[in-house]
């Protein structure tokens, strides 16, 4: 029996001579092409600066840090996301809180925000950052969110790992009308790959050339930022304790190849959600739904299963579903509920609608290669697993 999975890249001819082309040539990392794939994202999402980095993880890792975020320091972001949106403060010795989700988009809340921070403004203790994820491709109330960025002095990282080529009011998202940072992952499953890979995108020109720096080690070579003069052509200096976060020329020439067909990649997802959504309307589930002036990228198609029309649980439908070849996941067990954070104080219970919505979500098969027939399986497979029409 074959398996569908729940994501996978899609690598044709034209990636595989990219990369070979690269190993062929005098540079494997941090050459020609690392540019040109920072060109073609920046162009793609209209931001003035793109850095790459060796994964989305670094990128969330050195946004935080281009912001000076510290021990001392709070950054909020949602529970329901990868564990990284998260670990990125803690990698810099902040503290992280939690916002609730939007019982309907679930994204962080707006309005759960504003509450949170009208309370945290009374303690004293307002975040530094928070960290804005664009879950399932789909962007969060940014607008809201960089609104009261303004009023109480935070800064904005959008996570939008998942929403690459996804737009917002006609904004881009990347392009940073609302958003300090923006940060893309290029995992395999993500809409574009290199593999391993992240990228942060900004406006902000000074944090830019401070995210250039941090990743690789904290070292310049550029003459104006040097201490010290005349010192001869090898010399460069160490300003602040960087990493080696770099991306190679091999991965970025096959993110070039692979930015040449993201408007294709976007097309399929967007046709496949759609067929979705109408294949499944009388399925005893809660389709995605979708706030206006959005355009999701559909990174991840999730269903919840609905309590009040099906008997049998996520658990039940997930194995069924695994059991007959279709690898359906579950996106996000709440981050909270990890034992590293339950260790650092956090309770079921604190983020209900994040939690709640975790109980009966399940992400159906969404990439760039599934076929209308593979798609036609997975709907006729969880029409027998729900036991319609029997
Ligand atoms: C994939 C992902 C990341 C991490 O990206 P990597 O490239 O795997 O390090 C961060 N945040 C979200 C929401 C993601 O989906």
């Amino acid at each position: 029996m074959r398996t569908i999975p729940y994501g996978r890249q899609d690598i044709v001819d034209e990636d595989v001579a990219a990369v070979v082309e690269v190993l062929r040539s005098d540079w494997l990392t941090q050459g020609p092409k690392i540019e040109e794939f920072e060109r073609a994202v920046a162009s793609a999402c209209g931001a003035a600066q793109a850095i790459s980095v060796s994964s989305g993880t670094a990128a969330l890792h050195l946004a935080c840090l281009a912001l000076d975020v510290g021990p001392g320091d709070l950054v909020w972001t949602t529970p329901n996301t990868f564990v990284a949106s998260a670990n990125c403060a803690r990698y810099c010795g902040a503290d992280v809180d939690f916002v609730d989700i939007d019982e309907r988009t679930y994204n962080i809340s707006a309005a759960a925000l504003r509450a949170k921070l009208r309370e945290a403004a009374q303690r004293g203790r307002l975040p530094k950052v928070v960290v804005a994820v664009a879950f399932s491709g789909q962007p969060a109330d940014m607008a809201e969110i960089a609104e009261l960025a303004g009023e109480y002095g935070f800064a904005v990282i959008e996570d939008a790992s998942h929403a690459l080529g996804a737009e917002y009011r006609g904004h881009k998202v990347g392009d940073g009308a609302y958003a300090d940072l923006t940060v893309f992952s290029f995992h395999p499953v993500k809409l574009v790959t290199t593999a391993e890979g992240g990228m942060v995108v900004t406006n902000r020109n000074t944090l830019g050339e401070r995210l250039r720096r941090l990743r690789t080690h904290g070292i310049t070579r550029t003459a104006a930022d040097l201490e010290a003069s005349g010192e001869g052509g090898w010399y460069y200096e160490q300003l602040e304790l960087g990493y080696n976060y770099r991306m190679t020329d091999l991965q970025a020439a096959l993110g070039t190849s692979q930015m040449a067909r993201l408007e294709g990649f976007l097309e399929r997802r967007r046709y496949l959600a759609a067929r979705y959504d109408r294949l499944l309307r009388e399925f005893p589930l809660i389709t995605p739904w979708q706030a206006p002036e959005r355009l999701s990228a559909w990174h991840l198609y999730v269903v919840q299963l609905d309590p009040a029309r099906t008997p049998l649980t996520r658990r039940e439908v997930f194995d069924a579903m695994r059991a007959r070849g279709i690898l359906v996941n579950v996106h996000y067990i709440p981050v909270h509920l990890q034992p590293y954070y339950r260790r650092l104080g956090f309770r079921a219970g604190a983020y209900p609608v994040a939690e709640a919505y975790y109980e009966h979500a399940l992400s159906l098969p969404l990439y760039f290669g599934l076929t209308d027939e593979d798609q036609e399986r997975v709907i006729s497979t969880l029409a027998e697993v729900l036991r319609l029409g029997a």
